[in-house]
């Protein structure tokens, strides 16, 4: 369980993403993807305890188009 009280937020440059699907492996209930592939945020609040499983994503994504914030709106990755 991630230290942190709060969840962290999550935002994707979708125009930017490849469609590789690696960050909907990673964490399905965070990411999705439309008819063509493309990324869907489907949760861009994700409780704390999704901490490290978003940041797997973040890791996972070939085009780095994944930014994960903290409340103040720093990069937790
Ligand atoms: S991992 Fe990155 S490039 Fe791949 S579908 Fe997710 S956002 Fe798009």
């Amino acid at each position: 369980m991630s230290p942190l009280g709060f969840g962290p937020t999550v935002r994707v440059l979708a125009d930017q993403c490849a469609g590789s699907g690696a960050c909907r492996r990673v964490a399905p209930e965070v990411f999705g993807a439309d008819g063509r592939g493309w990324v869907v945020l489907l949760d861009p609040h994700p409780a704390a305890e999704r901490l490290d499983q978003v940041l797997d994503a973040q890791d996972a994504c070939p085009l780095a188009v994944i930014e994960v914030v903290d409340e103040n709106g720093d990069p937790l990755g």
